[in-house]
């Protein structure tokens, strides 16, 4: 008698296990089909010298990825493209950024709200020119992309003003 409680309370135990919600966060406004997903894993970071990145990036790509230049307003690739599709990093091909997240600022910049998910960019403090602002770099690369501002429209208020050069736009296939 004492086995069988035993073996109850065992499977009791296992399918309560079994039956677990699924806790794994997942990101429910991004519409990602398969062919968009990154295909490498997030945590293998890319480790460069400034002479393979400068051999490997056109010198605009390279100004803004690897010294964290800027370019000029209106003037990059990308802050008047409305076509669908990714934006990858220029440096690493990770995905950056969607069409989706994609807004019409008015800065002259490419702007989005979010990026593409929580994984692929990292934050850190800029106080440079005398502005308290907030860089964001490629997480795989380590790559200057932009930085992110308060000022954007609801539902996250953010604006991720962000370098055409240091992105490569690749058109979803219909
Ligand atoms: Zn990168």
């Amino acid at each position: 008698m004492k086995m069988s409680i035993a073996l109850m309370l065992f499977v009791a135990l296992t399918t309560s296990c079994t039956t677990a919600p699924d806790t794994i966060p997942t990101h429910t406004t991004m519409t990602k089909s398969d062919s968009l997903k990154n295909d490498s894993t997030q945590s293998d970071k890319i480790t460069k010298t400034d002479q393979e990145w400068k051999a490997q990036l056109t010198p605009d790509q390279y100004h803004i990825l690897r010294e964290k230049g800027t370019e000029r307003a209106y003037t990059g690739a990308y802050w008047d493209n409305h076509a669908t599709g990714i934006y990858k990093c220029a440096a690493c091909s990770t995905v950056l950024f969607s069409s989706d997240q994609k807004f019409d600022s008015g800065c002259g910049w490419p702007s989005f709200s979010l990026p593409w998910d929580s994984t692929v960019v990292d934050y850190h403090v800029d106080n440079s020119y005398g502005m308290k602002r907030t860089e964001v770099t490629c997480k795989k690369c380590g790559g200057h992309l932009g930085h992110v501002f308060d000022d954007g429209p609801p539902p996250t208020n953010l604006r991720y003003c962000i370098n055409s050069g240091s992105m490569i736009f690749e058109e979803k296939r219909k």
